[in-house]
């Protein structure tokens, strides 16, 4: 059989998972159940395993002859989100696969089965990475730390994101791009201390919230005076606090935000600057400020060798017209852009929205959901990935 015969042989199952899962979603780190339940599947498929970041899971396959050591990653975790979709197979323990978490780990489980299955066509070994705390709590950082990448060590690795992510990856069509496919984020927390007094008197202080407006408009100038206009940056400030009275002068104000890029240098800049802008401008208003950078996620670039195997994968399983180049990246991030710092590889996206089906609703959204009838193609493109591809094409 082909590979793709075999995926949609295995589609029930692959379904199945998913419904599984998603009624289990946990948070962050803290992901005993969904932990326990992909032990148990590979349990059952004989694959062998150890665990890694805490409730991560490091299985191997190994090929009949040697060759390279691609890995294939999945996310696993949901969000505190209560779930609105009114599925049969909804979660009812207040959080939610609100972002499809619950597709990549099935899409990664219908991958073990297919390739487990096929160990005499694979050069070298894949290693299925199921990483815990994607959503912000550094889970890929984690895995890394704990040798995920290494022993035997990693060629390439690849990943996907299911949902809606890019509008013009249409159902079950798969997108991929050389190059930045998703941006950084990097969270800061600004804190301007004055010097209260009542507002009859403003020489006899330091006015925290002037020193605050004057900063919060000058950082914007960073994005359209000092990055290339040909580079994507963005900053927002989502937060502000301060003052308690209206006829007082306020001691301290603090501020938050985060700004994106879709090159580290920018980030590096970025960073650098916000910094001396904060503090400039409360010397130049006689006050202090604490600029705290929260830390966030590199961009998600992919090796332009690793797209062309993705898209070559993709047009195997689903068609030429159905292989969409991502002409414009996302301004979202992904902690897969770790990997991808260190190893060469590729994240691409799998179409599963279906307006016709009324599957319209945006990541992170309480009624956010997949189009089930495309989940076949994630498992049939990673396969195509380990065997379609000659595996000397994982080397270099
Ligand atoms: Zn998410
Ligand atoms: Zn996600």
């Amino acid at each position: 059989m082909d590979i793709n015969e075999i995926a949609r042989s295995i589609h029930q199952d692959i379904i199945k998972w998913r419904r599984d899962l998603h009624r289990i979603p946990e948070i962050g780190f803290e992901l005993d159940q969904t932990s326990l339940y992909l032990r148990g599947c590979l349990d059952q498929l004989g694959i062998p395993y150890y665990t890694a970041a805490q409730t991560g899971i490091v299985a191997l396959v190994e090929g009949s002859t040697p060759g390279p050591t691609l890995a294939l990653r999945a996310d696993m975790d949901g969000l505190p989100i209560k779930e609105e979709t009114g599925l049969p197979f909804a979660s009812d323990n207040g959080n939610m696969h609100a972002c499809g978490h619950d597709a990549h780990m099935a899409i990664l489980l219908g991958t073990a089965k297919i390739i487990s299955g096929m160990r005499d066509q694979i050069k070298g070994r894949v290693k299925l990475l199921f990483q815990p705390g994607e959503e912000g709590h550094g889970g890929a950082e984690k895995m890394i730390a704990d040798g995920c990448l290494e022993n035997p060590p990693v060629d390439r690795v690849y990943g996907l994101h299911v949902g809606q992510i890019f509008p013009e990856v249409g159902t079950g069509q798969v997108g991929v791009c050389d190059g930045p496919i998703l941006a950084a984020a990097t969270a800061f927390k600004v804190t301007v201390k004055g010097k209260s007094t009542h507002g009859a008197l403003p020489h006899l202080g330091v006015d925290a919230i002037t020193t605050a407006a004057e900063t919060i408009l000058a950082l914007q100038k960073i994005v359209s005076r000092e990055v290339d206009p040909l580079d994507s940056a963005v900053l927002t400030v989502g937060m502000i606090e301060g003052g308690e009275a209206l006829n007082i002068v306020t001691p301290r104000v603090t501020f938050g935000g985060d700004f994106r890029t879709l090159l580290e240098k920018d980030r590096q800049y970025i960073t650098a600057r916000l910094e001396e802008i904060c503090c400039s401008i409360a010397k130049a208003n006689r006050a202090d400020a604490e600029v705290e950078i929260l830390g966030g996620y590199p961009p998600t670039i992919n090796e332009p060798r690793s797209a062309k195997q993705v898209a070559g994968a993709a047009t195997a399983v689903v068609g030429t017209g159905n292989v969409i180049e991502i002409r414009k990246p996302n301004m979202g991030t992904e902690d897969m852009s770790l990997y991808l710092q260190k190893k060469a590889g590729a994240f691409f996206v799998l179409g599963t929205g279906n307006p016709e089906k009324g599957i319209t609703y945006p990541h992170h959204n309480s009624r956010f959901d997949v189009d089930e009838a495309t989940l076949w193609i994630g498992p049939a493109v990673f396969a195509r990935l380990v065997i379609g591809c000659p595996a000397g094409t994982g080397q270099g």
